[in-house]
């Protein structure tokens, strides 16, 4: 039996030995406490935050799906299970899209990786613009979430499906239930999560709906602190003239208390070029008084969009398709529009300027309109009508001056945004062009003003948290691209080929573009809108 003496010295005894026999415990743990440890170490790249802030050289760390350590790892005691060398690259935040059709592409399992924006850096886009966007959000989100997306992803509603929801695509004006139902889809919509409403002022359906219209449905969006996208009335001469546009948007903002967006800034046609200098005015004049206006670009003198968008009038198109292809068969009405369509291709600069790009007839690809009614023996206009008659056809329309562009790219309100579709180089190329055209070419504006416009200046235009900047906490959206090799390969020709330069491409921790290939994986989310209380 111990005695109470033998008892205490055993116990000294073990303390005693404890310390003898681990004697570093304590510093040890210590460290273990210190240890950053890392999913992921971007290495040495010239970290340019999106923030305007100054270019510095240091170095980024990611654990799970979050940026958490933005400084001199040597310094740290920092362990990480990958290190990228971003030795001589570019750090930037994942490039932010605010006006896509990606849509479709998104939807489908076979292209919803959206390898052609992965590899501009672009890693989240902003789809259903220009009013096309549906209204059952949650459906869209969670068949995304559900497949698989290779990029984040948000959603607008687009006031054109609402409309044609609640009231077909006749050029009607809503009845009081019938717009308290538009109301309702959108309301809806937002509650499922659309960071806004889209518009498509100059097409079909959404140029029947009259301003006071539009204001009404953006009052819904603004009490769930959504944005106002839209492709306005007119960029051109069409209609209310592009200033009258600029003004239409202006006062919906004022007049629904909603920050307004103009989609694809441009000065359509001869007859406006030089009016980018009144149209920023204008906007400077509104922003001065409070009225949230901004603006996206992409860096390319031709617009995409249709033959029949271009150059027939709305009027032909109240009902839908059908009743437009009765129009066009019927003889007086032919004549009526072929003698509305010369004056509209004249808005476009003639038929040498525009290009078909996309068509069911194979043959015309790749020809102008004017060379297709050389080769039929027809007038343009008469050969558009057949065109439309066959089904119609996507076109590049060479419609802006450089001038104008390099003017609205260098206003602090302007972002990058590719309006990608089918048939047109800016699907695959838009935010490399602006890096290597007016960036490196022209020096027409820096980098760091680049990478804003393409990042945190769209994630705060719409709201979209935690994303758009190199910042510890944040999602990490992260690029890595080489600065001497970083641009745009697809042209008018070859529209589809993929940008270069981009080392590494981060999506939410993980790497989809590793030494500048696409790894196959689909880290992308489908972005929900948070509502701040509603009113
Ligand atoms: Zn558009």
């Amino acid at each position: 039996m111990f005695n109470q003496y033998q008892r205490f010295f055993s116990f000294l005894l073990f303390i005693a030995l404890l310390a003898a026999a681990f004697p570093s415990q304590s510093s040890a743990q210590r460290r273990v406490a210190n240890e950053l440890k890392l999913d992921l170490l971007i290495k040495g790249g010239l970290v340019i935050d999106g923030s305007m802030r100054a270019p510095i050289k240091t170095d980024v760390g990611i654990r799970g799906e979050r940026i958490v350590f933005i400084g001199n790892s040597a310094r740290k005691n920092v362990t990480a299970a990958r290190t990228l060398d971003a030795k001589g690259m570019i750090v930037a935040p994942g490039f932010i899209d605010p006006h896509t059709h990606a849509l479709e592409d998104l939807s489908n399992p076979k292209r919803n990786a959206n390898e052609n924006y992965l590899m501009q850096g672009v890693t989240t886009v902003v789809t259903g613009n220009d009013g096309d966007g549906p209204f059952r959000v949650a459906e869209t989100l969670d068949k995304w979430q559900r497949q698989g997306i290779g990029i984040n992803a948000a959603l607008l509603v687009g006031h054109g499906a609402v409309r044609r929801e609640a009231m077909g695509s006749g050029d009607a004006q809503p009845s009081i239930e019938q717009l308290a139902w538009m109301k309702n889809l959108i309301g809806q919509a937002m509650n499922e999560g659309a960071f806004g409403m889209s518009t498509g002022l100059f097409y079909a359906p959404g140029s029947f709906a009259k301003t006071e219209e539009v204001i009404e449905l953006a009052k819904v969006v603004a009490g769930y602190g959504g944005i106002y996208d839209t492709h306005m009335r007119d960029e051109g001469s069409y209609s209310i003239g592009l200033l009258g546009s600029v003004r239409e948007t202006i006062r919906i903002g004022r007049e629904a208390g909603i920050p307004v967006h103009i989609s694809h800034i441009k000065a359509l046609g001869t007859e406006v070029w030089g009016q980018s200098r009144p149209v920023v005015r204008l906007i400077r004049q509104a922003r001065a008084k409070g009225i949230k206006v901004t603006a996206n670009q992409y860096p390319y003198t031709a617009s995409g969009t249709n033959v029949t968008a271009a150059l027939v009038p709305r009027w032909a198109e109240a009902g839908g398709n059908a009743e437009l292809l009765k129009r066009i068969r019927d003889p007086q009405i032919r004549s009526r529009l072929l003698v509305e369509m010369e004056a509209n291709l004249k808005r476009r600069n003639g038929a040498e300027a525009i290009l078909i790009t996309r068509s069911r007839n194979q043959e015309l690809v790749g020809k102008t309109l004017g060379a297709i009614a050389k080769e039929r023996n027809k007038s343009p206009v008469e050969t558009a009508l057949e065109i439309v008659e066959g089904g119609g056809a996507s076109i590049a329309s060479f419609n802006m001056s450089e001038s104008d562009i390099e003017y609205f790219m260098k206003q602090p309100f302007v972002m990058t945004g590719s309006d990608g579709s089918s048939g047109h180089p800016r699907k695959y190329g838009t935010f490399p062009r602006k890096l290597r055209e007016y960036v490196f070419g022209k020096k027409l504006i820096t980098l760091p003003f680049a990478i804003r416009a393409s990042s945190a200046l769209t994630a705060e235009t719409f709201r979209i948290p935690e994303r758009g900047l190199l910042k510890a906490g944040y999602f990490a959206d992260v690029i890595v691209f080489d600065p001497k090799t970083v641009a745009d390969r697809a042209t008018y020709e070859q529209p589809e080929k993929l940008a270069t330069g981009m080392r590494f491409v981060v999506v939410n921790g993980r790497i989809g573009v590793d030494e500048g290939k696409y790894t196959g994986i689909l880290a992308g989310r489908a972005l929900r809108k948070i509502s701040p209380q509603i009113k």
